[in-house]
């Protein structure tokens, strides 16, 4: 085994839901590591709420959170989408098929939640630095060394940005690649990410008695609406609408508060459900924000010893809810992949071309799956928003004939075929697969 001198560290820029997810793995098998936090604490509220598909609830459970997430979540149970007019265009159970073809729900609650749940696994609370944004990486010999713009600086053997879609990490690792010389993110990287939708997200009280578990989606041309109610009645909301031009680059659009209004003015007669208005929902908000919705999968992640991860590399539209989910898969295969070249090597630190290869190792397992997840998302959101003649057909009159159990597995189809951990306890279903029963434990 390594001594403690030669111990290999990995240095963690984000403390969001990548970034606790790499860290809880890592503590769990004994390999080093701190976080670096922009934000003065992790878990801040910022009005997002998160759904949990059971690609991403499997790997909680492995990670050790399953029981907390689920006591602090709702389930998701049924669905309908109605067209701007309030005509229902189609509904469906999702409870029994969900659990039957995965043995774990579709769940949703804050997003602040999860990451709280995932800081409280975090034994070693003192490796979490918040307050430090890091501007500057550089490599050193073998090691990486971090700088932050509050003057501090972090050594470490490799850095994974979990920074987020801005990821001043990212930007780094181009700069250091084009500075080597080296053309393998292009001439231009990021001028690809195109915007073409945005989203104004909420959470507001419990609204004209809606109960828990019900996601209701209001469709119509350029905008789609939606929301679900989680634990306690509460309600997560989501207005996506169509930019009135495509945005090209990394350098996104920003809103404000009006732009909130003239978007979301014009639908709040929406008929969401029977007797509730979007309007009605929306009165009840305690937070709301407005956000630009990028869409984009970068092909590569790694150079030398940074490596990407998250929204960082693949950000895909949240009407599917896979982004996050997408995440976690992402880091727990980079932290399962990192575990076998250690121990490889006897846990002593990695040369420059075995961190490569586990760069390259990760980019492999995950590169396809993050890149359908993107292509789906923007699909359904392209379908939900009427974005064409042919899809508003689709979304109107075609996919209620399709048998609704056809219709979770297609509207769901990022919760099947997740990657999950090798080196942590197997994820224990918590539905009896086939048959949808809850699993009784003895
Ligand atoms: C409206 C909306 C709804 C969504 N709904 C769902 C859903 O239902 N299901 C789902 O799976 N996903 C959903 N997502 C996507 C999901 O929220 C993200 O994919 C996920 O949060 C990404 O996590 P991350 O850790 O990669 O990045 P982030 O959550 O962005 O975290 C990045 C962290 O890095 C920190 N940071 C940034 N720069 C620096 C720096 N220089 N130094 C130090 N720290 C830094 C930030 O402060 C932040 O804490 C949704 C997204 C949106 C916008």
């Amino acid at each position: 085994m390594a001594d403690q001198q030669e111990q290999f560290k990995v240095a963690i820029v984000g403390g969001g839901l990548s970034g606790l997810a790499v860290a809880v793995h890592l503590e769990t098998l004994g390999i080093d590591w701190f976080i670096l936090e922009s934000y003065k604490e992790i878990a801040p509220e910022l009005g997002a709420s998160i759904g949990l598909a059971p690609n991403g609830m499997q790997i909680l459970d492995q990670l050790g959170v399953y029981d907390q997430v689920a006591s602090q979540s709702g389930t998701a149970s049924s669905v309908a989408a109605f067209d701007g007019d309030g005509n229902k265009l189609y509904d469906f159970e999702l409870l029994p098929r969900m659990r039957a073809n995965h043995g774990f729900d579709l769940r949703f609650t804050e997003r602040r939640t999860v990451l709280q749940v995932l800081h409280e696994k975090i034994q070693a609370k003192d490796k979490i630095h918040v307050g430090q944004r890091v501007d500057k990486i550089g490599h050193v010999g073998d090691k990486v060394q971090l700088t932050t713009r509050e003057g501090s600086s972090f050594t470490a053997d490799i850095v994974i940005g979990a920074d987020g879609i801005h990821s001043p990490v990212r930007g780094e690792m181009w700069r250091i690649a084009a500075e080597d010389g080296s053309k393998v993110f292009g001439d231009n990287p990021g001028a690809d990410v195109a915007t073409d939708y945005g989203c104004t997200f909420g959470i507001s009280e419990p609204t004209n008695g809606i109960k828990e578990g019900v996601i209701r989606q209001v469709h119509k041309k350029d905008t789609a609406i939606g929301f679900i109610t989680g634990r306690n009645d509460v309600v997560y909301w989501f207005h996506f609408f169509k930019l009135p031009q495509r945005h090209m680059g990394l350098d996104f659009p920003r809103f404000t508060e009006e732009d909130e209004a003239k978007f979301i003015t014009p639908d709040l007669d929406r008929l969401m459900d029977t007797g509730t208005t979007f309007g009605d929902i929306y009165k009840r908000k305690r937070v709301s924000i407005i956000t630009p919705l990028p869409n984009h999968g970068f092909p590569r992640w790694h150079y030398r010893r940074i490596m990407c991860v998250g929204d960082a590399v693949c950000k895909s539209q949240p009407i599917a809810g896979q982004g996050g989910c997408s995440a976690l898969e992402s880091s727990v295969a980079l932290v399962d992949t990192l575990y076998a070249a250690l121990k490889a090597n006897d846990m002593k630190p990695l040369s420059n071309d075995q961190v490569e290869a586990v760069f390259t190792k990760t980019t492999q397992v995950r590169s396809k799956r993050s890149a359908s997840v993107v292509g789906e998302g923007l699909l359904y959101m392209k379908l939900a928003s009427w974005s064409n003649t042919i899809l508003r057909l689709i979304d109107s009159y075609l996919v209620a004939l399709v048998p609704k159990n056809t219709l979770v597995d297609l509207m769901f189809a990022g919760a099947a075929g997740g990657y999950h951990s090798n080196t942590l306890p197997e994820p224990v279903p918590k539905y009896v697969l086939g048959s949808g029963e809850a699993v009784v434990k003895a």
